[in-house]
């Protein structure tokens, strides 16, 4: 039986879930209030410079599951990238994450990593058993010194929010490393597609039972055209908030073109609040493979998101997510509709873990078919 499908957004989440349910034999109409796909992974080349530029912020694709890595790989080539992240605090450059060099650079010492764990452990405060909030959690595990260096005004900027405020549950490992390795991802396999993220979701869309309306938004009262809908727009946006907006960051950013090189690298953070930019992303570094003789970057801003910002990360800092719960409780109401992604979720999700999840409510979906039941409204 061949079924209606409707799906709200085409980035990732909605991408991958057209594409599988296409190939099963379903119609798909995908919508898209951008002029655009691919969501937030949008990239596109700069008109005057020619680099591929992430419009949304940087995006580098790094994963720990085979399975993904070999989906993508399969989407488009991907290039070797690491990303290194320096940090500028307190008037020096060091290397992130926390690592060995770090350490040694920020205490003016030569430690091995046995001595410097000690070490670490003895700037702790030992006297915190059970920590309170972020703050107090940073001064139990790594000390005052470099809790102030590279923690404190960073979450200020980022969160706008005092870590004083904030639960103890987001740190809850040691956040750094003792070794020299500063490769910012765990992940083993790590990448950038060598033509932006835009053509692997163009290649997903590009099926015959799939028809994409860009510039069009979808809203609850169409859901009766469909047999089912997969919706990866923001959660409260689909009940037009009527119990309130769930709180967002939005991000501004201030594009420059330079000739050369700016910066020297990818990305730099800028942890303390001498500039009140979170960091700087250069992105022809993204693609070191090609050669620009200009360059372009952006100084990236962080900011509560007002009705009017595009929502960037959900602001789930808070052991009070009650307005989330009601939401949640409505969605899971309703029939017939199944919510997705970032936006659908609320949640911040990388793309490898946002295509997984994707991929399992596509199966579950088909799965959900042939055994007569019902498809939750949530899958993740
Ligand atoms: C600054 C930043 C940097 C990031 N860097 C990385 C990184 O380096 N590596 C990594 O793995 N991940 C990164 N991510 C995460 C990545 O952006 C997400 O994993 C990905 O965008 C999630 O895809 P999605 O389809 O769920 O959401 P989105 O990409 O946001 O797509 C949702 C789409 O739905 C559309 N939409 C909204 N409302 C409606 C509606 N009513 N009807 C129809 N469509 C609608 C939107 O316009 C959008 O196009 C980063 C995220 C941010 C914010």
């Amino acid at each position: 039986m061949t079924l209606k499908i409707g799906i709200a957004g085409a980035g990732f989440s909605g991408a991958v879930i057209a594409n599988e349910l296409a190939n099963a034999g379903h119609q798909i109409t995908v919508y898209e209030p951008r002029q655009h796909i691919a969501g937030n992974c949008y990239s596109s080349r700069d008109d005057e410079s020619n680099i591929m530029l992430h419009h949304f912020g940087p995006h580098i694709f790094h994963t720990d599951k085979a399975h993904i890595w070999q989906y993508v790989t399969q989407l488009s080539q991907f290039m070797p990238f690491t990303n290194r992240v320096k940090a500028m605090t307190q008037g020096q450059v060091y290397s992130l994450p926390i690592n060995l060099h770090t350490i040694n650079q920020f205490f003016k010492k030569q430690m091995s990593p046995t001595e410097a764990e000690q070490f670490l452990a003895s700037q702790a405060d030992s006297s915190i058993e059970e920590a309170s909030n972020f703050e107090e959690q940073a001064h139990k595990l790594i000390g005052k010194q470099l809790y102030q260096a590279f923690f404190k005004d960073y979450t200020i900027k980022q969160w706008g929010r005092s870590p004083a405020t904030l639960p103890a549950s987001i740190l809850k490992r040691l956040p750094v490393r003792f070794n020299y390795d500063d490769n910012y991802f765990n992940h083993p396999f790590q990448g950038m597609p060598i033509e932006g993220y835009t053509p692997l979701i163009e290649k997903l869309l590009a099926h015959p039972n799939i028809r994409l309306r860009l510039n069009s938004t979808f809203d609850a009262s169409m859901k009766c055209d469909y047999d089912h809908v997969f919706f990866s727009g923001p959660l409260d946006a689909y009940f037009d908030f009527q119990l309130g907006r769930l709180p967002y960051r939005t991000l501004d950013f201030h594009k420059e073109t330079h000739t050369g090189d700016y910066q020297g690298n990818a990305v730099v953070n800028y942890c303390d609040n001498r500039q009140a930019y979170t960091r700087i992303s250069e992105h022809k570094h993204f693609t070191p493979w090609e050669s620009h003789s200009h360059t372009v970057i952006f100084k990236e801003y962080s900011r509560e998101a007002s009705p009017e910002d595009l929502p960037y990360y959900p602001v789930r800092l808070s052991d009070d997510n009650s307005l989330l719960e009601q939401y949640i409780a409505l969605a899971k109401q309703q029939k017939n509709i199944t919510f997705v992604g970032r936006l659908g979720t609320y949640r911040y999700l990388d793309m490898d873990v946002t295509i997984d999840e994707a991929l399992t409510a596509s199966k579950l979906f088909l799965e959900s078919l042939e055994s007569h039941q019902t498809m939750p409204a949530f899958t993740a």
